[in-house]
């Protein structure tokens, strides 16, 4: 995310906190409950260059996170209680549901003896060439190479190019430029074949990510031992899915489903969209997971669930705690559901 935006987030937060506002707006944006996104949660690094560092939290924050919402008044419930309270229209209560995705093995080790000695409920949705060894956490690969350099030589568009990174702010510049536009590249197999190109030259092993940041199938069958754990699908590949054809995606959500359900023996019945933007998972998306007879399906469009989401079981927002907002005054403005509807436009208060 830019700096400007992030700034413009952290101040539009703070006012809403101050002023009371997300107090007083409550009843109107408030929704019936919120699904929470984690990634990583582990205890902070010091490099000072950390593009990734949105998609972490420490655990002393998730452990301020989940008592602060066992002393309000929510229920913390899993993923098929809330499925339940949508279909009977029981919305007496609000909600928490907690979701970490990828599968990390730090949500084994720093986020689990949290949430099982609090006894919440919460899910993982696991990528599943991940646990197999065959992913490649391009994104990672491409902050290592430049981490590591001090000049970075790629073609792009027939041109060869090169790109100073020798400062972290440089660096810093440089992986926003590259990663959106890795991203707008039309093909997941070109994008894919560019970062594969990088990290063979400048010598990152794109296999080793997966190897160190990511649980195997043994830890992730101790996970799902427990009553409290469910585990959702989060595709094979973890690709941009509204970047394949139609016949891929849905390859890539049942088998995703088949081969968590060969290793673990459980069949997943909720699924996170890779990366859950717009223009990642969208109504074609949303489509075929329900075809696939999902029964909820997570995006990363942030906002709150409401009564109407239960027509639209398969595309449901979630609020990120990334690591841009580590602050608990934030997370009570965000619960109560007033920064999303600010980011929305106050669309949803009349949806509410
Ligand atoms: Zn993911």
């Amino acid at each position: 995310m830019a700096p400007l935006r992030q700034a413009i987030i952290r101040g539009g937060l703070e006012s809403l906190y101050f002023t009371g506002a997300h107090a007083a707006l409550k009843p109107l944006v408030g929704g019936v409950g919120v699904i929470l996104t984690f990634h990583h949660v582990r205890p902070p690094r010091p490099q000072r260059f950390q593009p990734n560092r949105l998609l972490e939290v420490t655990p002393r924050f998730l452990a301020r996170v989940v008592e602060l919402l066992q002393r309000s008044n929510v229920d913390l419930i899993s993923l098929d209680e809330m499925h339940a309270r949508l279909n009977a229209g029981d919305f007496r209560r609000r909600f928490v549901c907690i979701t970490f995705d990828d599968g990390y093995r730090d949500t084994l080790q720093h986020a689990y003896p949290i949430l099982k000695a609090a006894r919440v409920p919460f899910t993982v949705y696991v990528a599943t060439s991940f646990p197999d060894r065959l992913g490649e956490l391009w994104w990672l690969a491409l902050e290592a190479v430049i981490a590591e350099n001090e000049r970075i030589g790629l073609p792009i568009e027939g041109e060869n190019r090169t790109f100073d990174c020798r400062t972290v702010a440089e660096k810093r510049a440089l992986y926003e430029e590259l990663y959106w536009w890795l991203r707008s590249r039309p093909t997941e197999a070109e994008m894919r074949a560019i970062v594969r190109d990088l990290a063979v030259c400048y010598q990152v092993d794109i296999a080793a990510f997966c190897r160190e940041l990511c649980m195997d199938w043994p830890e992730l069958a101790q996970l799902a031992a427990d009553p409290l754990v469910t585990i959702g699908a989060h595709t094979v590949s973890h690709p941009v899915l509204a970047k394949l054809p139609a016949h891929n995606v849905r390859a890539e959500m049942d088998l995703s489903r088949s081969v968590i359900e060969a290793a673990l023996a459980l069949r997943p019945e909720h699924l996170s969209y890779p990366f859950g933007n717009p223009a990642a998972a969208g109504p074609r998306e949303f489509a075929i997971a329900a075809e696939l007879g999902f029964k909820t399906a997570v995006t990363t469009r942030p906002g709150v669930i409401l009564r109407t989401h239960r027509e639209q079981l398969t595309a449901l927002p979630r609020i990120s705690l990334n690591g841009e907002y580590q602050q608990l005054r934030y997370v009570r403005v965000l619960l109560s559901g007033a920064a999303t509807a600010m980011w929305n436009g106050f669309r949803l208060a009349s949806a509410a």
